[in-house]
């Protein structure tokens, strides 16, 4: 779309001609002279327009077609448009990479079930993690939530994912098993290549990477997955991740290979559902 004062066309020779077609027919400006009024955006004397006089009293008056300079006018449709545009491209990753479990689906805080201190101080920073991260400043910047099978670690996760998915925040959820085997199709034909899923993954404000470390045992090809990982969390770096596995801190390390899990421990705080000490690890 055009802006309004380019399908004008403003005549700067002959503003008594272009005052003409733009005010009413039944009056007739008998003298015209360009004129400069501030712009409503930025406050500058930088939107055209006129100062005429008519037959009818001789007075004179202003005329304006738009209330902002052509700078502002195009800068704001420019944001807009950009912004919409943003929103488009969140909602298609979203729809592609959110990949919870049918289980999960209605998992949230308020059903989260609390049956002791630890699950409750895990409950607790998950928790503190959405209100600071929908505030704008995710503190801590990740999580590494840890915790047998049952535990309620992945429900503790889709709950915080749910949660800033409804607050706006573009948000992803996979699994480890689908990050690998996208990676895969990848190399196999699939339509997205290693670069352009890593580059995905990076958009997300908050993403979800469950299971870590669960490929690892199933796979001959371990430093394959491992150099995968190490990819993934560096994509990620400056962004909120919340990674959960029912391995430990030393049994993790093994799974995911030693360099990953030392580029995971930066600025990650973990959440540890084994423990019977509820203390918190790394960021203490
Ligand atoms: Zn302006």
């Amino acid at each position: 779309m055009k802006s309004a004062t380019a399908t004008i066309n403003l005549d700067l020779l002959d503003p008594l001609r272009t005052l003409e077609k733009c005010i009413s027919k039944d009056i007739l400006p008998i003298e015209a002279v360009f004129h400069y009024f501030n712009c409503n955006g930025c406050r500058q004397d930088k939107v055209q327009g006129w100062k005429y006089r008519d037959e009818i009293d001789g007075q004179w008056k202003f005329f304006t077609i738009v209330n902002r300079c052509s700078d502002c006018f195009n800068g704001r449709q420019s944001k807009e448009v950009f912004s919409e545009i943003q929103q488009q491209r969140n909602q298609r990753l979203m729809d592609q990479y959110w990949l919870i479990d049918p289980m999960l689906k209605e998992a949230g805080f308020k059903n989260y079930q609390v049956h002791n201190p630890v699950q409750e101080n895990a409950k607790k920073i998950v928790s503190q993690f959405v209100r600071s991260g929908v505030k704008g400043k995710f503190e801590p910047e990740n999580l590494l939530i840890i915790g047998s099978f049952g535990s309620g670690k992945s429900h503790l996760a889709t709950a915080a994912a749910r949660s800033f998915k409804e607050k706006g925040l573009c948000t992803g959820f996979l699994m480890e098993e689908h990050y690998i085997s996208l990676i895969h199709s990848s190399y196999n034909g699939g339509r997205k290549k290693e670069a352009d899923i890593l580059q995905d993954l990076k958009r997300f404000d908050v993403l979800v990477m469950d299971e870590l470390g669960s490929e690892n045992y199933k796979m001959e090809e371990s430093s394959w997955v491992s150099t995968r990982l190490l990819h993934l969390i560096n994509a990620r770096k400056g962004k909120a991740t919340i990674y959960t596995t029912n391995l430990n801190t030393e049994t993790l390390p093994k799974a995911i290979g030693e360099r990953a899990y030392s580029r995971l421990k930066v600025n990650t705080k973990i959440v540890d559902l084994y423990s019977t000490d509820y203390r918190d690890n790394f960021l203490q």
